[in-house]
């Protein structure tokens, strides 16, 4: 566990990075790597010592704690107007610490279609090998995998059997088995490979900040919410924050790095009159720069679950026993030691399509409403995810006060085709649990109800039920258009000194999940920071 702060030895820096969640731990642990870097790092969130964060089952038990920021969505007008929960991480390691642990880069079309965009450097032939320099794939290394680095990616100790049932359902209905999502093709089903290590979490807290937490030239401070970046003109010199609810402030002779996340980044800026003009006006805050793209192009991946009551007694549900817990403590095995989301498949609906535009996750218990309702029978789920999304949200300011939470508006299935390729997903759940695989598990279905079966009656589910698979990205989108908020470095346009690192900058949010992306692309921030580019 890292301490709760560490001295403070100076209070001007080279570098202060906002965050230590995914993209800031791997900043502030590559760019101390140069013993005459100092870097401060600021985390609003703790040191994060619960043993939830620990036990790979127990994430869902985070949820509306002290570790995460617990947001809600405004209204979403194509959902009946419901509110949507939305958990981040506010603790050293931020979402990292209490995300399903899953390792998929995405397609590797993702990141072309960045460079497409005018983003020079960032196809995938040029973003893979920052992908391997992170990595320390435990079976070994080969074209698209690296060994040596920070994020330790095993295969699971634990496998249901009913994960086991999935795959083979999977197979039965036509869907090839897949090695290796990140390897040459994503399609087909198979077990997640995770960020684990010997059976534990291995955030990015753990394979970077910890290993690095005492050099003399980093200094971490918890419990710290930067609150404003401190300017001069045009040029960032440094971070406010509060300190326990004391004002305090650093100074950056380098560079401010804001790494808060794609909530708290565009936020960060707004609060410091980087955004649209008029916007900010509306909240009484006046613009030192009008960047119009700051909180827009909000992307996330929609979730549901389709869910069966399970006729044996195998689940994950019955999984938290004093026996249970003593077998992950001793032997770190064991269902503690399950990701929950064990499996998945990648597929595309509709013919014609190049690359997949649905990932199904496969669940062996109840996970509803975020694990946080719960059951006493034993159930497993699907969850159907569009990955292609072409609903875009926005974040923006409610108040000029940087602790009121910004408002969210993701504005899920606000198009016909997103609707329609998470129908189909829906249908192909039930597919899967139809199989003769499941023919020894599969008891009645939960939800939506088997009565619910025409397009219009599913439609009806997903707008009652539609949650979010955790990955919203893109609100300070990288690119060089009229919306654009970074530039191919990351650098923030029109501001000096000043950049974003983290999952706001995607200008697409990859077909897949977001955790080893993020980290990917602040480790080739730190090599481009680094090189004075
Ligand atoms: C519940 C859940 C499940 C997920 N499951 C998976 C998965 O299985 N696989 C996967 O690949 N991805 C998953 N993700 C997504 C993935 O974890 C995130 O995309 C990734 O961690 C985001 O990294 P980030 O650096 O952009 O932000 P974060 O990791 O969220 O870090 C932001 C950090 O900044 C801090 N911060 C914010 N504002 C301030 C401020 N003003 N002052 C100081 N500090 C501040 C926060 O407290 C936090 O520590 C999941 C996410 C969640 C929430």
């Amino acid at each position: 566990m890292l301490a709760r702060s560490m001295t403070v030895q100076s209070r001007t820096y080279d570098y202060i990075v906002v965050g230590a969640g995914s993209a800031g731990c791997v900043l502030a642990a590559r760019l101390t790597e140069d013993l005459r870097t100092r870097v401060l790092l600021l985390e609003a969130g703790g040191a994060g010592g619960a043993k939830e964060i620990r036990i790979p089952a127990a994430f869902s038990k985070l949820f509306k704690t002290a570790v995460d920021w617990n947001y809600a969505t405004e209204p979403e007008p194509h959902l009946y107007n419901r509110r949507l929960y939305w958990p981040r991480g506010k603790v050293v390691g931020g979402s990292s610490a209490i995300n399903a642990m899953i390792y998929v880069r995405g397609n590797r079309a993702d990141y072309d279609s960045w460079r497409e965009l005018g983003n020079t450097g960032w196809g995938f032939a040029e973003v893979l090998p920052y992908f391997k320099k992170s990595e320390n794939q435990e079976r070994g290394a080969s074209e698209f995998h690296g060994v040596g680095g920070p994020v330790n990616v095993a295969d699971p100790r634990y496998v249901n059997p009913l994960t086991r049932a999935f795959l083979a359902a999977a197979e039965e209905i036509g869907i090839a088995g897949n090695p290796d999502f990140n390897g040459e093709v994503q399609d087909g089903a198979a077990l997640y490979q995770v960020t684990q290590k010997n059976g534990a979490r291995w955030s990015a807290a753990d394979g970077f900040l910890l290993p690095a937490r005492g050099r003399s030239n980093l200094t971490l401070i918890t419990g710290a919410h930067a609150t404003r970046v401190l300017m001069e003109k045009k040029r960032a010199v440094g971070v406010a924050f509060l300190r326990d609810g004391v004002a305090d402030q650093a100074r950056a002779d380098g560079e401010v790095i804001l790494s808060g996340g794609t909530v708290n980044s565009p936020q960060l800026l707004l609060q410091s009159g980087i955004g649209p003009a008029d916007e900010l006006k509306a909240v009484g805050i006046s613009a030192i720069h009008d960047l119009p793209g700051v909180g827009k192009n909000l992307q996330d991946h929609p979730m549901v679950s389709v869910g069966y009551f399970c006729t044996q007694k195998i689940s994950l549900d019955g999984a938290e026993t004093l026996g249970n817990f003593l077998r992950w403590l001793l032997w770190k095995n064991g269902p503690l030691a399950s990701n929950v989301a064990e499996a998945g498949l990648f597929l595309r609906t509709r013919v014609g399509l190049t690359v997949p535009d649905l990932q199904l996750l496969f669940g062996p218990a109840y996970y509803r409403g975020h694990g946080l309702v719960r059951r006493k029978e034993h159930c497993f789920g699907f969850g159907p995810t569009l990955i292609t999304p072409e609903s875009r949200g926005e974040i923006s300011l409610r108040s000029a006060n940087p602790l009121d939470a910004p408002a969210i508006r993701a504005n899920y299935l606000a198009t016909v085709a997103d609707l329609r390729t998470m129908i189909a997903g829906v249908r192909l759940a039930r597919r899967l649990a139809h199989a003769k695989a499941f023919d020894a598990f599969r008891g009645e279905e939960l939800h939506p109800g088997a009565a619910q079966e025409s397009d219009a009656e599913i439609s009806n589910f997903l707008r009652n039920e539609l949650e979010t698979l955790y990955h919203p990205v893109g609100t300070c989108q990288m690119g060089n258009d009229a919306l654009a908020v970074v530039d191919a470095r990351l650098r923030v346009h029109g501001i000096e000194k000043l950049r974003v690192v983290d999952a706001s900058i995607m200008p697409r949010v990859p077909a897949g999940n977001t955790n080893a992306p993020v980290i990917m692309i602040a480790e080739k921030a730190a090599d481009m920071i680094r090189a004075g580019a």
